[in-house]
């Protein structure tokens, strides 16, 4: 397939990671493997809604005990979507920018990515602070009261933030923490939970199985620009005059 050269394209991509670019859950994988059974208490605290998310992470993640090395010897084994690294290298050789928004761990995220030679992607996500004595912690950014997520990473501000710039956002994603800010961009590629989302709320989206399937939609995007970024126009219109005012 040939393609033209697209010097400044006019949309920007943002992906979920844990699930969308990573095989499986990358925190839950890391609970599983090195904490207290006992985290597992306290997640369903959290589904009982008798905890929030931020404390249900920060309690999580303090039970994890292992060293940094030990940490990154593990993390150098987790797996992602081969097709990603393919869709990044497309995605720099067209001048399209790509970052992650995950409501996962920062540190986790970049480990892994570099680990597959990917270290120049923006990660936006909650930041894990190593302690003394093999112990961890978490800390948060601010979320914006505009959005309804739980997740503690705002992916509503992060795309607010982006949609600055005039570019129109395209977003990938599985799973509840893209819930929220898929109302507000202007294309989802969407499997999972997410698909299942885009389709009773009537988002303008495409499924997909894996990152093969995003650069197909991005190659379309590229040629028929017009064709897919239709619906819902006044409502986004609407969110992102609220933000900047
Ligand atoms: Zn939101």
């Amino acid at each position: 397939m040939k393609i033209k050269s697209f010097k400044d394209p006019d949309f920007k991509v943002i992906c979920d990671f844990d699930g969308t670019i990573s095989k499986n859950d990358t925190f839950d994988q890391l609970l599983e493997r090195f904490a207290d059974p006992i985290w597992q208490d306290i997640e369903a605290d959290w589904v009982k809604g008798k905890i929030g998310t931020a404390e249900c992470m920060r309690r999580q993640v303090e039970l994890v005990k292992i060293s940094k090395r030990q940490l990154d010897n593990w993390l150098s084994f987790i797996q992602i979507d081969v097709q990603f690294i393919n869709f990044v290298k497309f995605c720099q050789k067209l001048n399209i920018e790509i970052s992650i928004a995950s409501d996962g761990i920062d540190y986790l995220i970049k480990k892994i990515l570099a680990h597959y030679g990917l270290n120049s992607i923006q990660v936006s996500a909650n930041q894990l602070i190593f302690k003394e004595k093999n112990k961890m912690t978490l800390a948060f950014s601010e979320k914006l009261n505009l959005c309804d997520s739980k997740s503690m990473v705002c992916k509503c501000s992060i795309a607010a933030a982006h949609k600055k710039s005039g570019k129109k956002i395209v977003y990938v994603g599985d799973g509840h923490s893209d819930y929220c800010v898929s109302k507000r961009i202007d294309l989802v590629l969407a499997k999972a939970n997410l698909l299942a989302y885009c389709k009773q709320h009537e988002l303008p989206h495409y499924a997909i199985d894996d990152f093969s399937d995003v650069m197909m939609r991005v190659k379309q995007l590229i040629r028929q620009p017009e064709s897919v970024i239709e619906k819902n126009v006044d409502q986004k219109k609407q969110f992102f005059k609220s933000l900047n005012s």
